[in-house]
């Protein structure tokens, strides 16, 4: 089964340093959420896995399936089955929804086994429609004024039809109304199986209510404080991060 194990990761911006020895391991079959204040370094982690330029990983090692993640190239890293979702999609001109879906698939796919356009497009309009998206919004060039809620909705297609083997999906709750994240929720516990694992990081409680992570961790500081079960996110809900804090001796 798929597995994402990081271990004792440390990552700097600007030579400052913002994750400070991070570990975690995520398998094919869990949801993993991390939660944690503003500014804590969340998204630094998702970026640095992605291989942002700007984020320098000074120590430590990550593996996916075995192999060294930084010593492959961002595609490779996609074909080879993660899934990064940003928390501010990019917009992308000239090229439809649709069209870069495919691609991204076949990308995934060994010469000659790409996937026929009948099966793509069975598949598209199945998950179109399971997501609530209107139909028109295939053809529609990448991301190019969609709403935000749009984008999150897109980035869960793109998930669905992507089928990686673990995703890390940064903030894909933010700015949503109810509505739009019951249906992000729908999609993530649509594709809930041994061959998928998902770690979402989030600053807020809410989409749990909706998706019932296996682990929830809480990040502090540059690294993962306290682990838990989902009733961990309960009461960070209910109490916030104090409580954290003075367990751990954490000033700020
Ligand atoms: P979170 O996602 O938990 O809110 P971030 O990872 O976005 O936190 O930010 C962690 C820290 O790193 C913050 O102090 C932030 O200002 C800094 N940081 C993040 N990205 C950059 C960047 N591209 N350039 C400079 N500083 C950054
Ligand atoms: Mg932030
Ligand atoms: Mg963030």
């Amino acid at each position: 089964t798929p597995n994402l194990k990081i271990e004792n990761l440390r990552v700097s911006i600007d030579d400052k340093e913002i994750i400070k020895g991070l570990n975690l391991e995520i398998n094919g079959g869990e949801i993993h959420a991390i939660m944690g204040p503003n500014g804590t370094g969340k998204s630094t982690l998702s970026s640095a896995l992605m291989g942002h330029p700007k984020y320098e990983v000074t120590d430590g090692n990550v593996t996916f399936d075995g192999e060294d993640l930084f010593e492959m190239e961002v595609d490779e890293r996609a074909k080879a089955g993660l899934f990064l979702a940003m928390q501010y999609p990019s917009e992308v001109s000239g090229i439809t929804n649709a069209d870069f879906l495919r691609s991204a698939i076949n990308a995934r796919r060994e010469e000659g086994q790409e996937i026929s356009l009948m099966k793509f497009i069975r598949e598209l309009d199945k998950k179109m429609e399971l997501l609530e998206m209107d139909n028109a919004f295939a053809h529609r060039y990448l991301n190019e004024g969609f709403s935000g809620g749009e984008k999150k909705r897109n980035e869960i297609l793109q998930l669905m039809m992507i089928e990686p083997k673990i995703a890390i999906l940064d903030e894909i709750d933010s700015g949503l109304d109810i509505d739009a994240l019951k249906v992000v929720a729908k999609g993530i516990n649509e594709m809930r199986n041994p061959e998928f694992g998902c770690l979402i990081i989030t600053h807020y409680q809410r989409l749990l209510n909706y998706i019932t992570p296996d682990k929830v961790h809480v990040m502090m500081q540059g690294r993962i404080v306290k682990s838990g079960g989902p009733e961990l996110a309960q009461r960070l809900e209910a109490e916030g991060y104090d409580w954290i804090k003075e367990e751990l001796g954490i000033e700020d």
